[in-house]
């Protein structure tokens, strides 16, 4: 038999890596790190995310030890989640009108978080949405559990300085789930250290090269290598 290099591509596009489950050519393996993260992450995802290969949860979910993605849409009734919000501190990240913005100079919650009630006393936990806006909103409009929980978002400084460059986003809020819950992780447990800059610097640079994210750190720089690995792909 007699193979032509098209052949071998497909037959290469078909072997699938035997961690990421993806084609070989598009294993994202490399691009995954081990963070012992102390906030357990709860990833919701919508049905319409779960096929998008380009998505971030799966680079997300591999590289934290403690990150479980549960999907849906309406979670109202969802059994799962809701033991999980009986037996955690739940922290929704969610731009909404009222959640309570996390700082970047200290410990947003820090208060809330000390605060000597039973609740205090269950591990933490930080949920994040991953869908469109559209789908996100759609998420949590129907989800009431979701709209009783406390909910956080990131300073604007941050949460308009996304690197994600594969898929079409908004200008504002231009994160990716994955750098959102990074961001996010690293301001909740006092690891976002902004590098040694006067404050006009701080103003005027780009805040993605003017914070370190500490244990994050890594994930983020990965996330940086992956996806210059999908533009690769475009051409
Ligand atoms: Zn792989």
């Amino acid at each position: 038999m007699k193979f032509t290099l098209i052949d071998d591509f497909l037959f290469m596009s078909r072997i699938l890596c035997k961690q990421c489950q993806r084609p070989i050519i598009a294993c994202i393996c490399n691009f995954t790190c081990r963070i012992d993260n102390p906030t357990a992450v709860l990833v919701l995802q919508h049905p319409s995310e779960v096929k998008q290969t380009k998505g971030t949860v799966a680079l997300l979910s591999r590289s934290l030890s403690h990150c479980q993605v549960l999907v849906g849409e309406n979670f109202s009734q969802h059994d799962e989640l809701n033991t999980i919000l009986a037996n955690n501190q739940a922290l929704l990240l969610y731009p909404n009108a009222q959640a309570q913005v996390l700082s970047l100079t200290n410990n947003g919650l820090n208060s809330t978080h000390t605060s000597h009630n039973k609740q205090s006393q269950q591990p933490k936990l930080l949920i994040i949405l991953d869908g469109t806006w559209k789908k996100a909103y759609r998420m949590f409009m129907l989800s009431s559990n979701l709209q009783a929980l406390e909910q956080v978002c990131l300073p604007d400084t941050l949460a308009n300085k996304g690197q994600y460059l594969i898929r079409k986003v908004a200008k504002k809020n231009a994160l990716s789930s994955l750098e959102a819950c990074c961001f996010a992780l690293a301001l909740l447990e006092n690891e976002l250290v902004e590098k040694k800059l006067n404050e006009t610097e701080c103003r005027e640079t780009a805040l993605n090269q003017s914070v370190d994210c500490g244990i994050y750190q890594e994930l983020l720089t990965k996330f940086a290598q992956f996806n210059q690995f999908q533009l690769s792909f475009r051409t």
